[in-house]
């Protein structure tokens, strides 16, 4: 008899789940609380007709490094990546540009008297992404299978970003490093900011950072084709309150956080797992603007049009503030903003010659803040006029976030904080497993972590098949 498996939640974690459990001859039903699947991976017109904007995410190093999204046909199904010429630009206080270079020996040339030195610190898994992705993108393992790249990554993975940043000569690469480390959520001062400064770094030269043509939606549009070629079955509109209202599986992977499969797994979770449920500690949130725009974003540094994505926030200090300031609950005055401009690059975006931009910035858990002006602040300081060529706004706070995705717990978008304490232990011990024998947890609450790469998803699956025997 085929074995059945469901998987509630769509995002990119539960569609890897169910693609691995399909390909293994499963029976799976995909239940989706939206109408739209893909969680933070969908694109919607949130401001004036035509103009399409990424909801969550938007730009996929990790989904364009994915060891398990490389191994599927997704380009089949539609799924094209762009690359703009430099992955990303981060404009500084004088005028200019500190530019990352696609390529290792351009970014070397560029960064010029700390090329050599950032060359020394990403070239070894630059050259060793396949193995350096397999192995990050995954739990921790007692034995490496690259012990000697491991060893080099571990080196450097526990430093502070300062402690990285401050072996660069010059402002430009440290405030470059700043915004890369700053995806974090954590201050640049505390232990594996660092790490995360160089899996931001490491596939801006391995893979690139790009972004999906036709938007976010094309890459959950592919998954979701794929898994319908193997048979599987999506249902939409379909919120699951517990998971005893499905019908029996032999197995329920749940795309979603601690809190909410504390909810919907009810009797089925031993006393001792709950209570490790609730003491997982979510992270701070992000408030986000997307616009409308008449035209390209006027920045005073032209180079800043070359990336799809711009790091706004000025030096290493300004960033490291306006970061500290969001983990110890405060609002940063001047705060740090992740710019992505798509349509300078994909003109499907907008119409014809007008154009999308996309912005947010980090704020504590659940803030009812509104952020909107501190964040257009930040952009005219870069591209004085900004404000004129705005043609409309749609702002999303940490509740409307969570309202249109309920994993994004208080706005938080990497399903938990990742910090020394919750990086290893990823809800628990177990990862994947819970104490129902049956049910496993596959969203970014589990390892690796937050973005978009699916390695959640296939790995969580991988676990729930072993258990099956037979
Ligand atoms: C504003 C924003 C910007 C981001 N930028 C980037 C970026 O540029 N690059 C990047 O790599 N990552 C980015 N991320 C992070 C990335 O999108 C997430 O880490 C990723 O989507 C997590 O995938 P997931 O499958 O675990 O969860 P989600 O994508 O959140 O999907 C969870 C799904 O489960 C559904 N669900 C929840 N509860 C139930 C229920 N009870 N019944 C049925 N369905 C349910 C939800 O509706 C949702 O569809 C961003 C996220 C946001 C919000």
């Amino acid at each position: 008899m085929t074995r059945r498996a469901c998987v509630v939640g769509s995002g990119p974690n539960g569609l890897a789940a169910a693609i691995v459990l399909a390909r293994a001859g499963l029976h799976v039903d995909v239940f989706e609380a939206e109408a739209i699947p893909g969680g933070a991976v969908r694109s919607m017109e949130l401001t004036l007709p035509g103009f399409l904007h990424d909801f969550g995410s938007a730009v996929y190093p990790l989904g364009a490094g994915s060891p398990f999204f490389a191994s599927l046909p997704l380009h089949k199904f539609g799924l094209e990546w762009i690359h703009s010429p430099a992955p990303v630009a981060h404009p500084l206080e004088n005028g200019t540009a500190v530019v990352l270079e696609r390529s290792l020996k351009d970014a070397s040339i560029s960064l010029g008297e700390d090329g050599r030195k950032w060359e020394d610190l990403v070239a070894p898994f630059v050259e060793h992404w396949k193995e350096f992705a397999a192995e990050v993108l995954a739990p921790i393992p007692a034995i490496p299978k690259h012990p000697f790249l491991m060893a080099r990554f571990g080196r450097n993975a526990f430093f502070s970003a300062k402690t990285i940043a401050h072996r660069f000569g010059t402002e430009r690469t440290r405030a470059l490093f700043a915004g890369l480390a700053a995806h974090s959520f954590l201050k640049l001062t505390e232990p594996l900011s660092g790490a995360f400064g160089l899996m931001m770094a490491v596939p801006a030269h391995a893979v690139g950072w790009p972004i999906p043509r036709g938007g976010a939606q094309s890459l959950t549009h592919a998954l979701c084709q794929y898994f319908a070629s193997l048979g599987g079955t999506l249902h939409t509109s379909r919120r699951i309150a517990s998971l005893d209202e499905l019908p029996d599986y032999d197995l329920y992977l749940c795309d979603v956080t601690p809190r909410q499969l504390l909810n919907i797994s009810g009797s089925r979770l031993s006393s001792s797992y709950k209570h490790k449920m609730q003491t997982f500690r979510y992270g701070p949130g992000v408030f986000k603007m997307d616009y409308a725009l008449r035209e390209p974003i006027p920045w005073k540094a032209a180079e800043c049009r070359r990336a799809a994505t711009v790091h706004l926030g000025g030096n290493f200090e300004e960033i490291s503030t306006s970061e500290a300031a969001m983990r110890a609950g405060q609002h940063a005055e001047s705060p740090f903003v992740l710019l992505v401009q798509p349509s300078l690059f994909d003109p499907s975006r907008a119409p014809s010659g007008k154009h999308t931009a996309w912005a947010y910035c980090h704020v504590p858990n659940a803030s009812n803040e509104n952020m909107q002006t501190r964040i257009e602040n930040q952009i005219e300081r870069f591209a004085p006029g900004f404000r004129e060529c705005v043609l409309a706004r749609n702002a999303l706070s940490p509740s409307t976030l969570e309202s249109m995705d309920a994993n994004l717990k208080g706005g938080d978008i990497s399903g938990g904080i990742m910090d020394i304490r919750q990086f290893a232990f990823r809800p628990t011990s177990r990862h994947y497993a819970t104490s129902a024998k049956n049910v496993f947890i596959c969203s970014s609450s589990t390892p690796p972590g937050g973005g978009v790469h699916g390695m959640c998803g296939y790995h969580a699956a991988k676990k729930a098949l072993s258990t099956l025997g037979g």
